[in-house]
């Protein structure tokens, strides 16, 4: 199906194309990694700002997450714009949360500007924080989604989809703490961290082929002794541990820590376990909202392919927020298909032309789509129908899916 975007506002987001394109490019050349974005933030609350919209900034007390509100003349539904902007460590913006800023920011300015007495209000929420700091969980925790009716966003990738189911996710540091000495001299009064570390790693190899096929155990030793020479008396493990639904994933924690437990009896260590993010959730990707959007897209002539389980999956802190409140997270092709998120290549991608027309047309949906969820009660009911029925749904199927 396909549904044309008003003359109006397809034009209002193309004047701003430049405006996207440079705010996209700033941030790119400028990336700042988790609860770090202060230019970022300040340059898209800035703007935000000067396009009318009322902004408060810290909110959360996270110091770059902020929110930005145009209200209409009459009361109506909140419907909220997601913007992500942090950067990887070490690589930069090969996420391409540069574009989901600078896209979801012209979205909804154009839309503000266009429709300046919507009913209710367009929020712009900026959520940082998303590569491994769960933002959007900590927000939804301390009130900031309280009151919203529904959020969108968009993200970038090497293939164009409606929507994409987003695994559960615990972000592990595990730290072995064993006992130095001279590696050649004494190495008997030494107990390695490292070899703890090690057999570790060993065990969850050991594990994986009697987990279920929807679990990713994958992590890397972040610290493995200081010098050859010295027995290691501390040793870090990142961990990442995935599983389709959250249930499933509070199944599995308990199996890996048990692994653990075990790699340190063996070998004379002890370890100590934390969670650096809050759990991410699975996603519930609303397809009311998803079959609108892509009926805007594909007038004009993007293509959004529909949910197919054969699509990899990562996970996303917008999963949390999916479940508590309807949410669309639809990807755009930016480069070719196949190009891994968080390589060198996506994030070339992020800056190329081709990344910032696919950018545009998505504002340009997003737009569309947010004025319909503010304007129409009817399309926000069938929403909020779809929404509701597929929570009970995912509550009671979690072992099945
Ligand atoms: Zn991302």
């Amino acid at each position: 199906m396909n549904q044309p975007v008003p003359a109006d506002l397809r034009a209002a987001v193309q004047e701003r194309r430049s405006l996207l394109e440079q705010l996209s490019l700033d941030l790119h050349t400028t990336p700042e990694t988790r609860f770090e974005e202060h230019y970022a933030a300040e340059q898209l609350a800035g703007r935000l700002a000067a396009a009318g919209f009322e902004v408060s900034k810290g909110v959360a007390d996270l110091p770059t997450a902020f929110t930005a509100t145009h209200r209409g003349p009459v009361d109506g539904p909140t419907v909220a714009v997601l913007l992500e902007y942090d950067a990887l460590p070490g690589i930069g913006h090969a996420c391409g949360h540069n574009l989901i800023a600078a896209g979801g920011l012209t979205a909804a300015v154009a839309a503000a500007a266009v429709r300046p007495d919507h009913p209710g209000t367009l929020m712009v929420i900026g959520t940082p924080g998303e590569e491994g700091g769960g933002g959007k969980i900590l927000m939804l925790e301390r009130g900031v989604f309280d009151g919203v009716d529904a959020a969108v966003m968009f993200h970038p990738g090497d293939r164009s989809l409606m929507a994409r189911h987003a695994l559960a996710v615990c972000h592990l540091r595990l730290t072995f703490h064993g006992v130095a000495a001279h590696a050649a001299k004494m190495p008997w009064d030494g107990r390695s961290a490292a070899a703890g570390a090690q057999l570790f790693l060993t065990a969850v190899d050991s594990l994986r082929q009697f987990v279920p096929p929807t679990a990713r155990v994958h992590g890397i030793i972040a610290h493995g002794g200081s010098a050859p020479n010295v027995v290691p008396d501390r040793a870090e493990v990142d961990l990442f541990i995935r599983e389709a639904t959250s249930a499933a994933l509070d199944a599995l924690v308990p199996r890996v820590l048990a692994a653990a437990d075990g790699a340190a009896l063996a070998t004379g260590t002890t370890v100590e376990t934390a969670e650096t993010a809050p759990r991410y959730a699975e996603r519930n990707d609303n397809l009311v909202m998803g079959r609108r959007i892509a009926a805007y897209t594909a007038g004009l002539g993007l293509e959004l392919e529909p949910p197919s389980p054969a699509n990899p999956a990562g996970s996303s802190d917008i999963g949390n927020v999916s479940i508590k409140l309807p949410a669309i997270h639809p990807y755009v092709q930016i480069g070719p298909r196949d190009t891994p998120s968080h390589s060198v290549p996506m994030r070339e991608a992020a800056r190329s032309p081709r990344a910032h027309t696919a950018a545009t047309t998505m504002a340009t949906a997003m737009a569309a789509l947010v004025l319909d969820l503010l304007a129409d009660p009817e399309f926000l009911a069938e929403v909020r129908a779809e929404f509701h029925a597929s929570a009970l749904c995912s509550t009671a199927g979690q072992e099945s899916s």
